[in-house]
């Protein structure tokens, strides 16, 4: 009498470990191998940005023609989470347009934030292996410091104050102004 297949335990099925180290050695081969990390002598904007918790610093460089990401490099330090993000990010928006960008950092802060919805964006590419991050709140900080380079670096940026550099047509201002007139 041949047993039938045993009923896999409930837990295994909770877990996916496969799943869960390939997402470890992207995030790895990001960080050991970083894309576009260099300097970027002929850029048109760019953003430094800092997370002291960690101690990570993320600096981008960004090429804009007529709101075209033509080129985009960055430098930083910092733990695997932050650099493997921004080395993903770059690889991810060089090409794009500037509100595709913009979009892109929308999905990628809704999925740190925990949706599942965002997680299953193809668009996201390779900064889909950052959702494991979302369960551990002081990394979340690192996973999105590059995003915040480059809303900082677009102009984007909605917490910090004046950005200088560049004001772009159409860019929302969602920050409270201080008696500004
Ligand atoms: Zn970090």
């Amino acid at each position: 009498m041949i047993a039938g297949p045993i009923p896999p335990q409930r837990d295994e099925l909770m877990t996916e470990p496969s799943l869960t180290s390939l997402y470890q050695q992207l995030i790895l081969e990001h960080y050991r191998n970083p894309r576009n990390k260099s300097e970027l002598e002929d850029h048109t904007v760019e953003a430094h940005v800092s997370n002291p918790v960690c101690g990570d610093e993320i600096r981008v460089q960004v090429r804009l023609q007529c709101d075209t990401i033509e080129d985009i490099r960055f430098d930083g330090q910092g733990c695997s989470i932050s650099q493997a993000s921004v080395s993903m990010m770059t690889a991810i928006v060089k090409g794009s347009n500037r509100d595709e960008a913009i979009q892109l950092a929308h999905r990628f802060t809704e999925m740190m934030r925990g949706s599942e919805e965002a997680a299953g964006d193809r668009s996201l590419g390779d900064l889909r292996a950052l959702q494991g991050v979302s369960k551990f709140p002081v990394r979340i900080k690192c996973a999105l410091l590059g995003f915040d380079a480059l809303r900082e670096a677009l102009g984007e940026d909605s917490e910090a104050g004046p950005s200088g550099s560049r004001s772009t047509a159409g860019g929302r201002t969602l920050h409270e102004r201080k008696a500004a007139h």
